[in-house]
């Protein structure tokens, strides 16, 4: 075990340090308040495979696919530094092999592992996925983050709880396509027409096949866990092995019934749950993708070797973010109740905040703002208060805020409290940036976000001429993508990004949610935000895989958006 240096301690040693480490997994997984962990809950009560309702081509039962076939590995929360890393340690054996040697630039003998891919804005799994598998960014394919706000139906969407507690959007993810049904453009599986098959993965409206992991293998977990009865290895090893390796077994058995897709999806949710929970969570990551997901990775290679369909498999990896180190105590937490927080900050400015749920009571509807969370960021969408000035009295949300009386008064809030720590101390130097922007009539497409620099909203190239941050990779172009389009509102009227930046050091981080860990994303900083992409044809040339890979790139920088072209142009050759 290389990623942890707790369990290379003598035995009784290693129990102890390691208590920490076992509660938040256990806290993690059983109180289902973080990325991933959400999975639990899910295939506790469900699991197995299903065929999707409405899919594109085919049914299950169809004949098997032939022609060529794609394999996209979605690690979650998998940075590109910490992947390279696992693959030049000799000790993830599959994914290396089917690389070949590394020749430079990114080009192996078999593969090429393009650097630089970005994620979209939030670095946060559920808008990410969606826009990988749409190849369109947050503001046109209408899912902005793991949670946001439809103001329109005054709906709050959680599908990965941040600030909320409450798992039943995660549950209707996976059992009613809740992120599919809030999508505004075709998925991969619509535009691709062909069969495909998708392993644990949020976004498969469209797919033929979706699969998910038994639910034994998590009531047993989340029990042993919550009991303390796993220790150390074991503990880790349970965790990789349902959320990861019990997927892929799912996934194989589905290959065994009904043969091959020709796009087959593998998700391993794992690898973020696990870095969230680890005192050393890059180097820990590092050493879960040697030796959890290389092994599940080897798994389906194999199963595909022997059904001799492998040389006729272009294999993608993909994440959708990376992480950033944070402490993992209530004093770097701005959760909903914490001093400092934004909703503390726009409580004490006189903004009656929508209470941090799923879902609110009769009594609880007169709210002026509401805010969401992607973890290093945080949405506010704010109400035209003059439509609600006393309590109890519920705002029009049809229409927008005033720009001045309403988001200008938030915004100089926020401000203030994050200069000065007045009214609230804890709330000093917390946060990085506040974006804002004039307010959309309805139906209206939203205006690009700009940057508050403490006397006006100035747009965000300005600002970053007079203020270089090279930390914040393509951060205008990736703010237009998230505000800037049909559904740009859904990102709310203010942004805020939390001081997180991998740049300054780990006890000047905060972060917006309710469970502490020790990293978090959501940011635009490098280090959530530089994700895997790699493109690999068992003996194929690695030369061929850039240039394919270059070529369907829309943009001057290559993101995740590009797997969907990417997909489409190597099952159309
Ligand atoms: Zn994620």
């Amino acid at each position: 075990m290389s990623y942890n240096p707790v369990l290379q301690t003598g035995h009784d040693q290693s129990l102890k340090r390691l208590r920490p480490l076992m509660l938040t997994i256990a806290a993690t997984l059983a109180l289902c308040l973080a990325e991933s962990c959400a999975f639990v809950a899910k295939t506790v009560t469900t699991g197995g495979e299903q065929p999707v309702l409405h899919p594109v081509v085919t049914t299950a039962k169809a004949p098997p696919a032939v022609g060529t076939r794609v394999i996209v590995f979605c690690l979650d929360g998998a940075g590109y530094p910490q992947l390279m890393e696992a693959i030049r340690s000799g000790k993830a054996p599959h994914i290396a092999a089917l690389l070949g040697k590394e020749q430079g630039n990114g080009v192996f003998a078999h593969g090429y592992s393009a650097p630089g891919v970005l994620s979209v804005l939030p670095s946060s799994t559920v808008a990410d996925w969606a826009a990988t598998f749409t190849g369109k960014p947050p503001a046109e394919n209408g899912v902005p983050g793991d949670e946001w706000f439809d103001r329109q139906h005054q709906r709050f969407y959680a599908p990965v709880p941040i600030t909320v507690t409450d798992t039943a959007d995660f549950s209707r993810m996976l059992d009613s396509d809740l992120v599919g049904k809030q999508l505004k453009v075709p998925t991969l599986y619509e535009q691709l027409k062909r069969r495909s098959y998708v392993s644990m993965l949020m976004i498969y409206r469209g797919a033929t096949l979706l699969t998910t992991v038994p639910p034994s293998t998590f009531a047993g977990i989340v029990g042993g866990l919550v009991e303390g009865k796993l220790a150390g290895e074991t503990a880790l090893e349970s965790i990789s092995k349902s959320l990861d390796l019990a997927s892929t077994t799912k996934l194989l058995q589905a290959i065994d019934e009904h043969g091959l897709a020709r796009l087959q999806v593998v998700y391993f949710p794992g690898i973020d749950l696990f870095t969230h929970a680890s005192p050393d969570p890059l180097n820990a990551q590092v050493g879960y993708l040697e030796d959890y997901t290389d092994q599940a990775v080897g798994q389906v290679l194999e199963a595909y070797r022997k059904l001799d369909a492998l040389s006729n498999t272009y294999v993608i990896f993909v994440s959708d973010h990376g992480h950033t180190p944070t402490m993992n105590d209530d004093r770097h937490r701005l959760g909903p109740d914490d001093l400092g927080s934004p909703f503390a900050t726009l409580k004490a400015a006189g903004f009656r905040v929508r209470k941090a749920s799923l879902t609110l009571s009769t009594s609880e509807q007169d709210y002026q703002a509401v805010i969401a969370s992607q973890g290093f960021m945080a949405y506010v969408y704010l109400a035209d208060r003059s439509t609600c000035q006393a309590v109890g009295q519920t705002c029009d949300w049809s229409r927008p805020p005033r720009f001045r009386q309403d988001t200008m008064s938030a915004v100089r809030a926020l401000y203030a409290e994050n200069q000065s720590g007045l009214p609230i101390p804890q709330g000093k130097g917390t946060i990085d940036l506040i974006f804002a922007r004039e307010p959309a009539e309805q139906d209206e497409e939203a205006e690009p976000f700009k940057v508050f620099d403490g006397k006006r909203l100035v747009p965000i190239h300005r600002y970053l001429e007079r203020n270089p941050r090279p930390d914040l990779a393509d951060l205008e172009e990736r703010m237009k993508w998230l505000g800037d389009g049909p559904y740009g509102g859904r990102a709310g009227d203010i942004v805020i990004l939390a001081k997180a930046s991998s740049t300054i050091p780990i006890q000047d981080r905060y972060y917006f949610a309710t469970t502490m860990h020790y990293s978090w994303h959501g940011s635009p900083d490098i280090s959530d935000s530089n994700v895997p992409l790699i493109l690999a044809l068992d003996g194929g040339s690695g030369a061929v895989m850039q240039d394919i890979v270059d070529n369907v790139s829309s943009g001057e920088t290559l993101s995740e958006m590009d797997v969907t072209p990417l997909v489409l142009t190597l099952i159309g050759r």
